[in-house]
Order: structure tokens, then sequence, then C-alpha cells
């Protein structure tokens, strides 16, 4: 039997082998006939074609400047309107929301949670999302999951994660008569040790939220000296650190201490908005958690009363946040803090939040950089993603219709390629 077997797999590796060749010599893609966006708001690509060479976007022109090699595997997109992969910068591919969830999985395993978060991360990649930035997971099953996928060893988008999320004794995240990290030199460390476990984020909770009931959603309970040695340490690493803040008391300290990002941003008021304006620091809106339209999903996983009513309290005025820091033209990076592909009033919880921007002031081409030039920006990864251009990655989604004339052009997704490969195609049927 033993030897069967190894006769087998003598044979699958022979044909694979034959297989990769055979890829290898077709490895020109061209997309064809789609209509490209331009992000800077000039005029689209009519009848495009872009060439992608393995991973990388290798010419991109209008069917009279760029002339498809014979060899080239064709996609045929007319109709559609092509843009770069959405990106969501502000979700928990292990999510565990108060509720029937908690009570479901409370005894997961550290093998289970990571194929949950396998399988999670398979569905955004499918719902059009080709890069997420992980605020706060759990026991680094996601870390494991970002090297698998970029081994080929499982499916899903590309992968910036903070790793654990750092608490503070009492604060946001903590269980009570539990001690976590206090003072410079424990956050130091804490953050040393979840970039050494390949984390390039970092991420503090600095005021309440309201998923838990550690500290009021708009104190400051993070100390200034905390947040600079944590700051500090990161950037030393090349890292950058986002701060959950739903309070202005919080922000303004984070901003002087060299936060790059604010999570949520609840009850923001225009003084903390300019701040952020002059210093350049993002805001992740994550709106459509605290907005209507999420209602049936709270409904669905059953969450406690309580919860919705603490969320109810801080809609408005979140809201009213969003539409002040549009205003002042502040950095905007799209993210959730829900699954990017979860079901939301029709569509995904990442179209629906930029449809929300544009409800609250953004232009659509504003909101369709808030999804994908900007989030790359914030990474610092806008030399190889967030645009359709030579060089950088073959992250394309195809849409069918204008996106800059309207944002529910995202709504429907027919084509989704990341890094070259295809992972969903509607194009042909
Ligand atoms: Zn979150």
């Amino acid at each position: 039997m033993k030897n069967f077997c190894i006769a087998l797999i003598l044979v699958v590796t022979a044909s694979f082998a034959g297989l990769n060749q055979a890829a290898e010599a077709v490895a020109t893609k061209a997309i064809v006939g789609g209509t490209v966006v331009d992000l800077d708001g000039t005029a689209p690509i009519r009848d495009a074609v872009i060439l992608i060479e393995g991973e990388k976007i290798v010419a991109i022109g209008s069917a009279a400047d760029v002339p498809v090699p014979d060899a080239a595997q064709l996609i045929d997109a007319s109709g559609a309107w092509l843009i770069p992969g959405l990106m969501n910068m502000h979700l928990h591919l292990g999510l565990i929301l108060p509720g029937k969830l908690e009570a479901e999985l409370a005894k997961e395993t550290e093998g289970e949670l990571t194929l949950r978060m396998a399988a999670n991360a398979r569905d955004i990649l499918h719902a059009g999302v080709t890069t997420i930035r992980l605020t706060g997971e759990q026991r680094h099953g996601d870390l494991a999951l970002k090297k698998a996928i970029s081994k080929g060893q499982a499916i899903g988008p590309r992968i910036f994660s903070s790793g654990e999320a750092l608490a503070i004794t009492g604060g946001h995240g903590s269980e009570s008569n539990v001690t976590y990290s206090d003072g410079p030199y424990e956050l130091i460390k804490a953050a040393r040790k979840e970039i050494s476990a390949g984390a390039s984020w970092v991420k503090i909770l600095i005021s309440g939220g309201i998923a838990t009931n550690g500290g009021d959603i708009a104190e400051a309970l993070m100390t200034l000296e905390e947040i600079e040695a944590v700051v500090d340490a990161a950037h030393r690493f090349g890292a950058r650190v986002a701060a959950h803040s739903g309070s202005s008391a919080a922000t303004t300290i984070a901003i002087d201490a060299g936060i790059d990002s604010i999570e949520h941003g609840y009850f923001l008021d225009r003084k903390v908005l300019k701040k952020m304006k002059k210093h350049g620091t993002w805001l992740v809106p994550t709106i459509v958690v605290s907005q209507p339209a999420t209602q049936p999903f709270f409904e669905k996983i059953g969450v406690p009363e309580w919860y919705l009513k603490r969320r109810d309290s801080v809609g408005k005025e979140h809201w009213r946040a969003l539409e002040m820091a549009i205003e002042e033209g502040v950095n905007i990076a799209l993210g959730t803090d829900q699954l990017p592909s979860e079901p939301n009033d029709g569509t995904t919880a990442t179209v629906r939040e930029a449809q929300y921007y544009v409800e609250a002031g953004m232009t659509p081409l504003q909101a369709l950089r808030a999804a994908t030039i900007q989030p790359a920006r914030m990474l610092g990864a806008d030399d190889r993603i967030g645009s359709l251009e030579v060089g950088k990655f073959a992250d394309i989604i195809a849409v069918d219709g204008d996106p800059t004339k309207d944002i529910k052009a995202l709504r429907n997704i027919l084509f989704v390629m990341k890094g070259g490969e295809v992972y969903n195609d509607l194009l042909s049927k």
C-alpha cells in the first residue's frame, strides 16, 4: 500500500510539473474591452487593455496603444468598469461579538479559530476585497494565515495585521481583575512582542468602546507617555500604530504622540478633526456599525439589548463626526469593523460603508479613493497596490457601472483578480 502511495504521488507531482510548464507559457493575461477608471478624476480609458505578467501589471492603455501578444490569455471585460481591488482597513477575522456567537465559540480551539479565519479570508477575497488590515486578533491565527496566503497554501486577501491589540488594565478590551500592559515599559515590550511575531501595525485601545464595559467611550484612558512609548517603539521597527478611539480627548493626546490612524472616532469634534487634518492623521470611520443598515445583522447574531442601546446612543454623533471629517478634508481610509463580506443592506459591509461616505458628503470618486488608493497610502504600500498602474500588483475588480458617477456600482462585482490570479469571474456569464 505504501509503495502504491509513493507511486501515485510521483505521478501527481509529474503531472503538476507539466501543468506548471504550460502555465509559464501562457503567463501573460490580457484584460480587454473594459473601461479603466482614473482615480485622479481624469477621463477613463475606454476599450482598455491591461497586460499582466505573473503577479504584476506590465502595460495599461487603450487598445490602440497597447498591442495584445498572441499567446496572451484573454479576459473579455466588455461593458465593465475596471478598478483596483477594494481595501478594508478595520476588521477582525476572528470577530466574536457579545450574544449567541460568543456562547457558541466559547470553547473554540486555536486550530478551529485559524480555520474560521481562513474561511472568512476566502469569502472576503471573493467579495472583491484584495487587501485588509486586521486591527486586533487572538492567538496569532491571523499571522499564521497571512503566511499561508503568501505561500499559496490558503486563499485570501493581502493581510496587514496588528496581531493582538494592546489593552491596559481596566480599559477597553480588558476583563475585570486581569492585569494587562501598563506604563511605557510594559507597553513597549508588548508592542515589540507583536512586531516580532510578524505584526506590521500595533493596535492600542486608548478610549472605551461599544462592545465592552472597559471605561467610557469619550474618555482618554491611556496616557500621553504610554502612547508616545508605543509609537516610538513601533516606528523604530517600521511598524505603524492604530488607536481605537471614540473620544476627542484621547485622540488629541494620540495625535501629539504621533499616532498613524484613529479608529472609529465616534465623538470627534471639529477642533480635533482640524488637528488631524494638520498632522495628516488617518481616520478609519467604521461608520457602518453605528448606523441603521446594520440593525438586521445585530438581530441575526443575537446581540443583547444593552449592546444595541449603547450602539444607538453613539450613532448620531458618530455620523456628525464623519460629516465634519469629510468637510475638513481629513485623510479617510475605509474600514468596517464587520467582516468585509458580511451581508448588509443588500450588499456587503464594505460597499455599504463606501455608500455611507457618499451619503455623508464625499463625492463618489472620493469614496472610491477611500476604498482603494487612500488605504494603500495609509499602509505605506501605494508603490505596490491601490491603483491600476504598471509595476503594481494586478489586484483588479470589474463592476457593471461607473463608480465615479454612482458608488452603488460597487454593489455588482463581476470579476476579482488578486496578484494576476482570477478568483471570481461573472464576466462571461
Ligand atoms: Zn474593531
